[in-house]
């Protein structure tokens, strides 16, 4: 069984972004990018497949600028046996990276697909359902288990309120959540076995995709200050300021 992970490239997550001067967006020249957290559990999840012998192969893709390289390398650290790296000059809309991975899809023909449920730059949470739509194949979001038997996906799904559990037939798509598992750390001599592993580089526009932006961004503004708390001296006030201040009692 073979499994595609996209993997996106990111601003590390321990890092707080500015809005750019000019309010087209976030500022990311010069700070540290990772790979988006929830494909590291995507691809820790394929990767632990592997070693229970229900997966063969486990192939990490990224679309964006050449240094998305770095993303799959550390993929392959963790244990993804080759990447894809597919180039872009901007970075694409979930729908273009959607047909970027129908086309991948096509060549490599994989068994079941986990992307991450969001990539925290734009937390668009879109890329893995419009996949599922445009290759009309099952679907099930938000996974925290996977469990793999008789061509069959049963996946548990975080709802609100609870964890809801589906079957789905394979070929099929995944997106992960935070609690699906803990990913591993890239060991040195696992960095360094990464680096001989194949990459196959594609440039986008030589693929029949369409990636033209289809949104525009209006604007970008910083959240508004969050006020200061103040601390009350009693029940009484702390309902008198409810009621005549918050106004919500
Ligand atoms: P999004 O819909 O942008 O929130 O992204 C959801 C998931 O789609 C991510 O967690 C990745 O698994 C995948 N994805 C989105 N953009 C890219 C990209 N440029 N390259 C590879 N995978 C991506």
């Amino acid at each position: 069984m073979k499994i595609l992970v996209p993997v996106k490239r990111v601003v590390d997550f321990n890092i707080k972004v500015r809005v750019k001067s000019d309010g087209t967006g976030a500022e990311t020249a010069g700070l540290k990018m990772s790979m988006n957290p929830f494909d590291e559990i995507a691809v820790e999840e394929a990767v632990r497949l592997k070693e229970k012998g229900v997966a063969t192969e486990v192939i990490a893709v990224s679309i964006g600028e050449p240094k998305a390289q770095d993303t799959l390398r550390t993929a392959m650290a963790m244990g993804a046996d080759r990447g894809i790296l597919i180039t872009t000059e901007t970075s694409p809309e979930p729908l273009a990276v959607a047909k970027l991975l129908q086309v991948i899809v096509g060549r490599e023909n994989p068994d079941l697909i986990i992307l991450g449920k969001q990539a925290i730059d734009d937390d668009m949470n879109a890329t893995g359902q419009m996949l599922a739509g445009l290759l009309g194949r099952p679907q099930a979001t938000f996974a925290s288990k996977i469990e793999i038997a008789d061509g069959r996906a049963e996946v548990s799904r975080e709802i609100d309120g609870g964890v809801e559990t589906i079957s789905i037939a394979l070929p099929a798509i995944v997106t992960a959540d935070l609690r699906l598992n803990e990913p591993r750390y890239a060991s040195l001599p696992n960095i360094m076995k990464a680096k001989k592993k194949p990459l196959e580089t594609i440039d986008a526009a030589s693929l029949p995709v369409d990636i033209k932006p289809r949104l525009t961004v209006v604007s970008v503004v910083e959240p508004s200050e969050r006020k200061p708390g103040v601390k009350v001296a009693s029940v009484a006030e702390l309902v008198e300021k409810l009621r005549n201040e918050a106004k919500v009692i």
